[in-house]
């Protein structure tokens, strides 16, 4: 192999390596941007092409560590936690582990954070350029007061 062509391989690694940091550093930067009350709707569905489920579990976490509702569009404070992990439901009789849902204010903002979570790419986020952008469609089922 030549000089030239060895050089311009070089070169090429380089780039790859750049463009794979940026694509870390840009997810890292939106999991903080997210981490914030008051996200606007169409900068939320902008910003989701640009990570992946991972960072999408880490806002939720993050959020709810700072005693807010985990689903970005909602702004409410999650105070009152319930410190069990398991809630028994008697007319079905089955226990379910509420670990994820103690994480949201209501029921709809679990049920809409996980059907947004759902479409979020699963690809590398520095290989998202070369894929057509995902149209992401938010969950616009109405509230339903007995879930609350
Ligand atoms: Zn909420």
């Amino acid at each position: 192999m030549t000089t030239e062509k060895n050089a311009e391989l070089r070169e090429q690694l380089i780039a790859a390596v750049l463009k794979k940091r940026k694509a870390l550093a840009r997810a890292q930067e939106i999991v903080v941007t997210l981490m914030e009350p008051h996200i606007e709707e169409s900068a939320f569905l902008a910003m989701l092409c640009e990570i992946g489920p991972e960072n999408y579990n880490d806002i939720v976490d993050e959020r709810h560590i700072n005693k807010l509702c985990g689903y970005p569009l909602c702004s409410a404070t999650v105070i009152k936690v319930p410190t069990k992990q398991y809630q028994i439901c008697a007319a079905k009789n089955k226990v379910y582990d509420i670990t994820e849902r103690k994480k949201f204010c209501s029921g709809h903002c679990f049920k809409a954070s996980e059907f947004i979570k759902s479409q979020i790419p699963t690809s590398p986020l520095w290989l998202r350029d070369k894929e057509p952008t995902p149209h992401l469609k938010l969950f616009s089922q109405p509230d339903n007061v007995n879930d609350k």
